[in-house]
């Protein structure tokens, strides 16, 4: 991996925004994306895209879209004693919340704040800690009062994001951040803009990110009404299951992108299907199968409109969702060549054969 790369991946997993709060990282495309495109527009909702015209004004629409926002706690009361109640913002494991470091955002500045946890001192003659819900555990930025906290511009609505230092692990193979889901999608998004900047393309070409994904794929739906794609691609990190055996399991971390055949809300169309297994096998790109418990925008996209032909090109992550992932820097590379090639390949005769199937 270039550093250029790995610079690119520290400051979008490091910048923190959750659902419907995603200022910094639209700021951050907005300034990527704007040199590699024609126009950049943004929908109602606050997602952006960046706009590649065709020269034909009838050309097939193509549309990727990664997302911008990660999970995060929205403050709902302020506690006399200045500590905070929350609602998550997107899915949590109660078990991964407790004792780790986030800032709390607010009008008035960040602030940082941790999660609060029971000591074991605590628990000694009781019956251990009971079962645990998220909206249980409070968080603490170590105001002392209501009215401090208050003082210091602390509202309900603020938004408390994890924090967390991006590294590469020892071998060098693998990078442990937050946020790959789905900083991931920001990443490729911009270098397949900038590794296609000098090609002609066979379409026209709509790249960038929507917002609040982790809340139920709520962008992507204003996104394509107002881009009108003819093909839809999210670009989206999933989670991987390869820690204890990978038999019977999907996703394991350095097997290549994603070749996503089924999710609760999407079934791969057997010509999308086709069409990128011949751009994996002929460009020589690992990919493994994958089906998921989880939905990503494709499946928000596929319904939306007349019906767009969607799918993903994914990576997966070991233990997403929390303030620390694992990821392979082997399986970005294959996900960014197989976004390349996909684009690359997709001319008004490939779209039309994808779309009815001839
Ligand atoms: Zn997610």
């Amino acid at each position: 991996m270039e550093d250029k790369t790995f610079q690119r991946i520290k400051e979008l997993t490091e910048l923190q925004g959750t659902s419907g709060f995603e200022q910094d990282i639209r700021a951050y495309m907005r300034k990527e994306i704007t040199p590699l495109v024609d126009e950049v527009q943004q929908d109602g909702l606050g997602g952006i895209f960046g706009i590649r015209q065709h020269e034909e004004a009838d050309a097939p629409r193509v549309m990727v879209a990664a997302h911008m926002d990660e999970v995060g706690f929205m403050v709902t009361q302020i506690t006399d004693r200045g500590l905070f109640k929350i609602t998550p913002l997107g899915g949590w494991n109660p078990y991964v919340v407790s004792a780790q470091r986030f800032t709390l955002k607010t009008m008035k500045g960040d602030y940082p704040c941790i999660s609060s946890s029971i000591p074991p001192h605590l628990l000694r003659g009781t019956a251990g800690q009971k079962s645990l819900e998220v909206t249980d555990i409070l968080f603490d930025a170590g105001f002392e009062s209501r009215e401090e906290a208050e003082a210091f511009g602390v509202r309900p609505g603020d938004t408390i994001v994890p924090q967390v230092e991006t590294i590469k692990t020892a071998n060098g193979k693998n990078i442990i951040s937050k946020a790959w889901d789905n900083r991931y999608g920001c990443t490729v998004v911009l270098e397949a803009l900038e590794a296609l900047k000098n090609e002609k393309l066979g379409h026209t070409l709509i790249a960038g990110a929507n917002v609040q994904e982790e809340v139920g794929l709520r962008g992507t739906k204003g996104a394509v009404n107002k881009f009108k794609p003819d093909l839809f691609f999210a670009v989206d990190c999933s989670a991987a299951d390869d820690t204890v055996t990978k038999n019977g399991t999907f996703g394991h971390l350095g097997e290549g992108t994603l070749m996503r055949i089924y999710d609760p809300g999407l079934i791969m169309l057997p010509r999308l299907k086709e069409y990128l297994l011949d751009t994996a096998e002929t460009n020589n790109i690992p990919y493994q199968y994958f089906v998921s418990k989880g939905g990503t925008d494709a499946g928000a996209a596929h319904t939306a409109n007349e019906g767009i032909p969607s799918t993903v090109i994914g990576v997966v992550g070991r233990y997403i969702h929390t303030h620390q992932t694992m990821f392979s820097i082997a399986d970005y590379d294959a996900a960014r060549e197989m976004l390349i090639q996909t684009l690359r390949g997709l001319d008004r005769s490939t779209v039309q054969t994808i779309i009815e199937g001839k």
